[in-house]
């Protein structure tokens, strides 16, 4: 039976909390495979500039496809990652893959990788990300780091002082799903992001409900006052896009500009008669 492991599927389908305990570390153990078995792949989405139309870099997602369950979703294989560590690995193979893959790019935009609190918290990560920068070739200035502020408020001490080292290198540093912690404005006073990614969750009730247009103003006034630029997440819909753009937001992502892509199929976000899109190779 112990051959069986992660493969044994009939166990995802247990009951009880034993079950989601075992379903847990079976996904863990096929997450480690996974990442030795190259099931893991990354997937790309747009940004663009609101005003231009231009684009200004793109998102990496981590994706993973099981050999037996299919596709499992970054929110439920992360979390598990996180408890069993694996998460260290996973970071370094997303932030490798990622700029290898942006210098192939035709257009040298930005490329912006998520790191986990988990990773965030390792000292060595400065170091890890100049080695990558270094080993890949990508400039410093295309590589985004995105943070969530739940990685920040543990220690802020050590925050600042990893952080530090992470600008020092040139990276820059966006703030992940702005607006769906508790310390917001605690983090923005305190920590020197490049950019606000302002959480979807307000994006979904712009154009009908007052209460998210108007956190939506005040945010945008926020990165107004403190000269840093805002990115909506998650936009769908032509009326959020317009009333985004009258409301004087900077960059925008959602599936209406572009949904996560393999980097084959940038593509599809090509726009007519422009050639600054990526290629359409994937690195050896
Ligand atoms: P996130 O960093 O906030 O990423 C944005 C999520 O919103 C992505 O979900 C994306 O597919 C989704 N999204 C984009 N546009 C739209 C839209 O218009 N509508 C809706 N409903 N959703 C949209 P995804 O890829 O499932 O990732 C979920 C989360 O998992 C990410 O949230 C991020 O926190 C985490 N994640 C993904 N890849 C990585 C990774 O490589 N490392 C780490 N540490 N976390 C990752
Ligand atoms: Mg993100
Ligand atoms: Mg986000
Ligand atoms: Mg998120």
């Amino acid at each position: 039976h112990a051959k069986h492991t992660f493969l044994d599927v009939p166990c995802f389908y247990d009951s009880g909390i034993g079950a989601s305990v075992r379903k847990r570390r079976q996904l863990g153990e096929a997450l480690r495979h996974a990442l030795e078995q190259d099931e893991l792949a990354i997937h790309y989405q747009v940004q663009k500039s609101l005003s231009t139309g231009e684009v200004q870099g793109y998102e990496a997602l981590l994706r993973w496809t099981h050999p037996q369950l299919g596709p499992i979703p970054p929110s439920e294989f992360i979390p598990i990652a996180e408890e069993n560590g694996l998460v260290r690995s996973l970071g370094v193979w997303v932030l490798r893959r990622a700029c290898m893959d942006a210098v192939t790019w035709d257009k040298p935009c930005r490329v912006a990788v998520n790191v986990s609190a988990v990773q965030f918290m390792d000292a060595n990560l400065p170091r890890l990300v100049h080695e990558v920068l270094i080993e890949t070739g990508l400039p410093p200035q295309r590589l985004e780091l995105e943070l969530t502020e739940t990685a920040l408020i543990k220690d802020k001490g050590r925050s600042l002082h990893i952080i530090g080292q992470i600008k020092a290198l040139g990276v820059g540093l966006a703030l992940d799903d702005f607006g769906s912690g508790y310390s917001s404005l605690e983090t923005l006073r305190s920590f020197p992001f490049d950019k606000i990614k302002l959480d979807r969750a307000f994006v979904d009730g712009i154009e009908s409900d007052r209460q998210s247009k108007a956190i939506v103003r005040a945010v945008l006034a926020l990165g107004k006052s403190l000269d840093i630029p805002v990115l909506a997440e998650g936009i769908e819909t032509d009326e959020q896009m317009s009333v985004l753009r009258l409301e004087g937001c900077d960059e925008g992502q959602g599936y209406l500009l572009g949904r996560p892509s393999p980097i084959g199929d940038l593509a599809q976000n090509r726009q007519p008669a422009q050639s600054d899109t990526p290629r359409h190779q994937r690195v050896a």
